[in-house]
């Protein structure tokens, strides 16, 4: 079983004189920087002078200066800009200013894990992963309560690396949910096998695939878009509610027979060959050095798989049937 911490694990008072810096004013960055802030802990936003987000993080009270000056006058430093990014950042805005006074923290592993980012063995390093997205974690905490995290140390030479992390964790509101204790290596292992074989990769190809037969053998795209991808809502969400067993005790024991008997058909031994192929590309390195690679060319190879899968035909008859659907909220 996974350790899980509560409330009474955390010693709130960690963050009493800290100032903690947030880089980042995305998804994550509002989040973390305002429920931090609500829960009365000094808050500084680290933003590029150009961005965008700058006015939005001002308008909310926060104050705002640049990556190099936050990571100068903060305690805590917690890293959210893209992935994609936090290499160059570091090297640029944080290496400068980083000594043993200093806790960096993350959301995500990638960078660390994979060693796009060296900190010296001397500072502490973090890991508080809010398991939702910014906006439904400041939601959440808005209504009074929270959204569940992952924490993990990647060096404490310290001895207070998971205890501060922990008190973190209570800042952003965490601690009113709970926080499983996982590793830097776990947390980016597994996110992205999921992202891969299931979240992203495998559900939106597993869709495609079965729009193309059915508009194959004829059948209207309209009908076809419907019955693959509409109504997958649906399904996720007794998923999410109850399990498996909830979304079968919802369905027709029609539905149900066939998910059972032709199912394990489709999702065969050759994609359990192929997503333990993933799982090892993963572990040993190979995609992270792909899309490293793949970044700093430029994204040519990622662009073009976007362009083309932009102009499936999929999603030309999606946006017309969503037309219809005015209690859908137009995401352009
Ligand atoms: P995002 O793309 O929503 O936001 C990134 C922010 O960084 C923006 O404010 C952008 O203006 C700013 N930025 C970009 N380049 C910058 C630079 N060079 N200097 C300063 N600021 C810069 O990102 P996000 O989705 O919030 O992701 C941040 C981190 O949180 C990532 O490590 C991600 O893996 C992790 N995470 C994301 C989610 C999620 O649901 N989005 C959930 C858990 C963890
Ligand atoms: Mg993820």
């Amino acid at each position: 079983m996974a350790t899980i911490y509560y409330d009474k694990d955390a010693d709130k008072t960690r963050l009493d004189g800290k100032r903690v810096g947030i880089m980042g004013y995305g998804s994550q960055g509002h989040a973390h920087a305002l429920n931090l802030r609500d829960n009365g802990v000094d808050v500084v936003v680290g933003l590029q002078a150009a961005s965008k987000s700058r006015e939005k993080a001002e308008a909310e009270g926060l104050r705002v200066t640049s990556a190099a000056e936050v990571a100068k006058e903060s305690d805590v430093i917690m890293v959210l800009v893209p992935d994609t990014v936090q290499g160059a950042l570091y090297k640029e805005a944080i290496e400068p200013s980083i000594d043993s006074s200093k806790t960096l923290m993350f959301a995500h592993g990638f960078n660390i894990h994979y060693k796009e980012i060296v900190p010296p063995p001397d500072v502490d390093v973090s890991m508080i992963a809010p398991k939702a997205p910014g906006h439904r974690m400041r939601e959440v905490f808005v209504g009074g309560s929270g959204v569940p995290s992952l924490v993990a140390i990647h060096q404490d030479p310290s001895g207070n690396a998971l205890a501060n992390a922990l008190a973190y964790g209570w800042g952003v509101g965490s601690m009113r949910a709970g926080i499983v204790a996982t590793t830097f290596k776990e947390e980016t292992e597994t996110d992205l096998f999921g992202e891969q074989t299931v979240l992203c990769g495998g559900v939106s190809n597993l869709v495609k695939t079965a729009f193309e037969t059915l508009v194959e053998a004829g059948y209207q795209p309209e009908i076809a878009y419907f019955e693959v991808c509409h109504e997958l809502k649906l399904i996720v969400d007794l998923m999410y509610e109850g399990g498996l067993k909830y979304m079968r005790y919802s369905i027709s024991e029609t539905a149900e027979y066939g998910d059972y008997s032709r199912g394990p058909r489709v999702i065969d031994d050759h994609v359990r060959a192929t997503m333990k192929q993933v799982l090892t590309e993963i572990q040993d390195g190979t995609f992270a050095r792909e899309w490293i690679a793949e970044n700093h060319e430029g994204q040519p190879r990622f662009k073009a798989m976007r362009e083309a899968d932009a102009n499936h035909e999929i999603e030309e008859v999606g946006e017309r049937l969503r037309e219809m659907m005015s209690f859908l909220k137009q995401t352009k």
